[in-house]
């Protein structure tokens, strides 16, 4: 009896579902593991901000990185692993000295030192961004690895540790965040560097209204994760995300969501349409 116990046992966990399509752990309502249940609905989405309801996209293994490619010969090389000469930084709503420390060739993120801010304003751009939350963070949720590439200062690519840690669909990393999880889940273990290839679409303004949409393109890993995506507005967390007017270019700034995040190998290209030299 006990022997058929401990098969029918083993049969199911055999047969239990990979990480990603298992449920959300229970947890109290309002965990930002499981999600919400008390969020306004998205527009023209089934599901609410943050939904505690809403599938985790699939797991997939991105392939082995090869090589690291060194940046275009256009591009502007945000960060090279040497020096913070490009930005500044953001403290409750002053700007500061960057207070990140570089060290290995990385940025890291020294919590409540405030945001990066790029000192160039940029708007369609080419974004290649490489991240790797450090194998020492703990925490859980929104809780570990938590920082973003943030467009524009507004638009949030959401960077966290997402290989084995749960969330909301719409809150884990390369979500654009509160809107939309990524197609899937490319996210590799804690502690190796993820790659992120940002192609994006500033939205556009005539005086208070707005006449287009900012579209995101993102490539985590290699794999494609959003597909020319509509931005439904500025990240925020448990609302529905609005536009307000701003400029056409606006500065990039990376996130200090208070936990160490580390950056490397930054560039941006701006992009023009056809035909122009
Ligand atoms: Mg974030």
């Amino acid at each position: 009896m006990k022997i058929a116990l401990l098969l029918a046992l083993a049969a199911s966990l055999a047969a239990s579902p990979s990480f990603a399509q298992k449920k959300a752990p229970a947890a109290e309502a309002g965990d930002d593991r499981r999600g919400y249940t008390d969020t306004p609905p998205l527009p023209g989405q089934p599901w609410k901000v943050h939904d505690a309801a809403r599938p985790r996209p699939p797991k997939v293994a991105p392939g082995e990185p090869l090589l690291r490619e060194a940046p275009p010969a256009d591009a502007i090389v945000l960060f090279d692993g040497k020096d913070l000469s490009h930005w500044m930084a953001e403290r409750g709503g002053k700007t500061v000295e960057p207070g990140w420390k570089i060290e290995n060739g990385y940025v890291e993120i020294v919590p409540h030192s405030g945001r990066l801010v790029t000192k160039e304003a940029f708007g369609n751009c080419q974004l290649h961004v490489e991240f790797m939350v450090p194998k020492s963070a703990t925490g859980a949720g929104q809780g570990r690895g938590n920082s973003g590439i943030e467009l524009m200062r507004r638009y949030e690519i959401q960077v966290l540790e997402s290989n084995e840690n749960l969330t909301y669909a719409d809150g884990q990393a390369a979500s654009i965040y509160g809107q939309w999880p990524p197609l899937v889940n490319a996210s590799r273990p804690q502690g190796e560097w993820n790659v992120y290839d940002i192609f994006f679409e500033a939205p556009k303004f005539e005086g208070e209204k707005l006449v287009k949409p900012a579209f995101a393109t993102v490539v985590h890993n290699g794999i494609l994760v959003h597909h020319h995506q509509e931005i439904i507005g500025r990240a925020t967390h448990r609302h529905v995300a609005t536009y307000a007017p701003h400029a056409p270019e606006e500065p990039l700034s990376l996130q200090d969501h208070d936990q160490a995040v580390r950056y490397r190998n930054i560039w941006i290209r701006r992009l023009k349409p056809y035909d122009q030299q």
